[in-house]
């Protein structure tokens, strides 16, 4: 760790780092360029479906795990932000993708002025703005969080989320960041692809359309490997590749109907899906929290402060007082509220506990500090922060994540 290497240089001066156990050599002066990919939705089993040569290709040149453990809830923002802040979402403040907060009101991805607000952010530090605050320089395509002047600080180069945008065109502009001048040039970035978890929602995991994407973002891999080739890079930058959360089967026949439960207008619903938060009205909290916490088949509830431990959730302010967690298949919705996209049935579905297989995550890892042919076992997605840091020569702030587990990902030279 950064602090080790510290240590080991100060014993290096006095007797010699050799005489330490497992001595690493010195780390080189400068981190090398940390490229960071998430590929939303891409569960860890997908690898191996054969249909992603340029993923195999960097796993097999580099480091593999045998899966990623989402943190919880298993939705896109909340994991998004614990990779780069190495905190649950219970600690970092971004609990669901739909939050409500007294003092700020409503949250949901696509409230712009809310995702951009960073009073909602501010809980925590992502590595960007650490990294920009201890003198490296930060560029993201696009991520959670980055529109955000997050303590005051938004990345050297950044743009607003487009999911629009073509993933050749995505590509091209990171490599375009690579070709500034060096004075100009990122040494932390950042890229995002959706399609596998949107074809996942539409179609379910098993689909041929998921499929379809999962060929789809890895000829955005190759087109952004062939650009790092090209420039003599691809040995020299490291790039780490995650999803945030795996996908789920949610036939259309598994629903659990809110309003079958409460009374419509006695409660607040904050969020719907593999799980529900949930905000009584006043004076209707013995009623809802009666009607909620009775057993149900397919979906458990508990007031904030019952959260099973090993969830690492229910202690922020935003967790509202009752909260609900579907059996993993299964969704939380209401009559009013159908669960459609665009017309569409949603046959895939994330955010379930995240101890289940089918919200396992895709973890790889290829560059020059990262060993090569090597598969290591599964880990905690709060652990890729702290390898960051490392990696980056940064000081890390504050943390839930571990870096031992992922020590053994690096060459020696690089621990
Ligand atoms: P989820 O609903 O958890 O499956 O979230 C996935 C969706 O999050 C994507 O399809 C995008 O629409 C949205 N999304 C991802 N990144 C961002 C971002 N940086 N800003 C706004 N929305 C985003
Ligand atoms: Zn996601
Ligand atoms: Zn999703």
């Amino acid at each position: 760790m950064f602090f080790r290497s510290l240590c080991c240089a100060a014993v290096a001066l006095l007797a010699g780092c050799a005489t330490a156990p497992h001595a690493p050599a010195a780390r080189p002066a400068t981190p090398a360029t940390l490229l960071l990919v998430s590929l939303d939705g891409f569960r860890a089993d997908y690898l191996d479906r054969g249909l992603s040569p340029t993923l195999s290709a960097l796993a097999d040149q580099g480091v593999r795990a045998k899966a990623m453990k989402p943190s919880f809830p298993s939705l896109t923002f909340p994991n998004h932000y614990t990779l780069v802040t190495g905190r649950y979402p219970d600690d970092h403040g971004i609990v669901d993708n739909s939050m409500f907060d007294p003092a700020l009101g409503r949250f949901s991805l696509g409230n712009r002025k809310a995702v951009g607000d960073a009073r909602w952010w501010n809980e925590a530090e992502p590595i960007w703005v650490t990294a920009q605050k201890q003198g490296l320089r930060a560029a993201t395509l696009f991520w959670p969080g980055s529109e955000a002047a997050i303590h005051g600080v938004r990345p050297d180069h950044w743009r607003p989320y487009d999911g629009d945008m073509p993933y050749d065109a995505r590509v091209d502009k990171v490599l375009s960041w690579l070709d500034l001048p060096a004075a100009q040039r990122p040494q932390l970035l950042t890229l995002y692809f959706e399609a596998v978890d949107t074809a996942g929602h539409y179609y379910g995991p098993d689909a041929p359309q998921t499929n379809a994407a999962i060929g789809q973002v890895d000829a955005a891999l190759a087109r952004l490997v062939a650009g790092l080739k090209q420039r003599g890079l691809y040995d020299r930058i490291d790039l780490i590749v995650v999803a945030d959360h795996g996908m789920a089967q949610t036939p259309p026949d598994q629903r659990i109907f809110l309003d079958d439960l409460i009374v419509p207008g006695h409660a607040t619903v904050v969020s719907t899906g593999a799980i529900s938060g949930i905000i009584p009205a006043p004076g209707h909290e013995a009623e809802v929290a009666n009607a909620l916490l009775r057993p149900h088949p397919h979906m458990q509830c508990w007031k904030k402060s019952d959260i099973p431990a090993h969830l690492h959730y229910g202690h922020n302010a935003r967790v509202p007082p009752l909260f609900c967690l579907a059996q993993t298949g299964w969704l939380i919705t209401s009559n009013t509220r159908s669960m459609l996209h665009h017309g569409k049935p949603i046959w895939g579905e994330h955010g379930f506990d995240n101890d289940d297989p089918a919200m396992r995550a895709l973890f790889l890892a290829h560059g020059p500090d990262f060993r090569r042919h090597v598969v290591v076992p599964e880990f905690p997605n709060v652990d890729v922060y702290p390898l960051m840091t490392h990696l980056l020569h940064i000081v890390p702030e504050r943390n839930d994540g571990d870096y031992r587990p992922v020590e053994e990902m690096l060459v020696p030279a690089a621990r």
